[in-house]
């Protein structure tokens, strides 16, 4: 599947939804206790398999006073030549929040996908919720749901990874109630089971941010 990151990385480039350095995608197994994810600042349009970098999920118990709570870290592991200078993408606290319990994903497989698409972001900067326009466009309700925007967050920080969690109503146990997020300003994270499922989402929702800004009537 990391080959069919890579064609979507290539397809989110065409359509505009990033510029050569942007986005970042992992990908988790459910049985597997590490996900892959897109190395920072490698040119999309050329991204290859072995230049994901191989990210270890290790937990621990921490016990307090009658109660335990586990932990979890994450850590590099080995994986290619070309993939050991490399830095995962610096998303990673968006992508490990989201893969470290695989929640209703827990029999298959979760793929997260970041990426800038120009329409969902522009709408956002418009004043829209994302959340909202589904009311009306029925195509778009029916496959995907919609979270309600993240405001303005820095890239790539904690803050960025804690308030898509909150927006997707994330759970201790992995469990989502959106399949995206808009973030103001910046761009849209999306959730599912395979690369272009996720990918899907993003075009649904640009496609009726497109229509709607076009519409001028929002
Ligand atoms: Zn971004």
């Amino acid at each position: 599947m990391l080959e069919t990151i890579c064609e979507t990385m290539i397809a989110a480039y065409e359509k505009n939804w990033i510029t050569s350095r942007d986005g970042n995608v992992s990908i988790r197994h459910h049985d597997r206790d590490h996900f892959y994810i897109t190395p920072s600042g490698v040119r999309k349009q050329t991204l290859q398999p072995d230049q994901f970098k191989k990210i270890k999920i290790n937990t621990s118990i921490h016990s307090g006073l009658g109660t335990a709570d586990l932990l979890y870290a994450w850590e590099e592991m080995p994986y290619t030549d070309i993939s050991s200078p490399l830095k995962p993408s610096g998303e990673i606290p968006l992508h490990f929040g989201l893969q470290k319990e695989m929640g209703q994903h827990s029999n298959d497989v979760r793929v997260v996908v970041h990426v800038h698409p120009t329409y969902c972001v522009a709408a956002m900067h418009a004043g829209i919720d994302l959340s909202t326009v589904s009311k009306n466009f029925p195509e778009l309700s029916r496959y995907t749901k919609v979270a309600p925007n993240v405001g303005d967050v820095p890239p790539t920080s904690q803050i960025l990874a804690d308030q898509c969690f909150e927006k997707l109503e994330l759970d201790k146990n992995g469990f989502i109630k959106y399949d995206i997020v808009g973030i103001k300003g910046h761009g849209v994270v999306a959730i599912d089971t395979s690369p272009w499922r996720a990918f899907e989402h993003i075009e649904r929702l640009e496609h009726i941010c497109k229509i709607i800004l076009v519409s001028g009537n929002y």
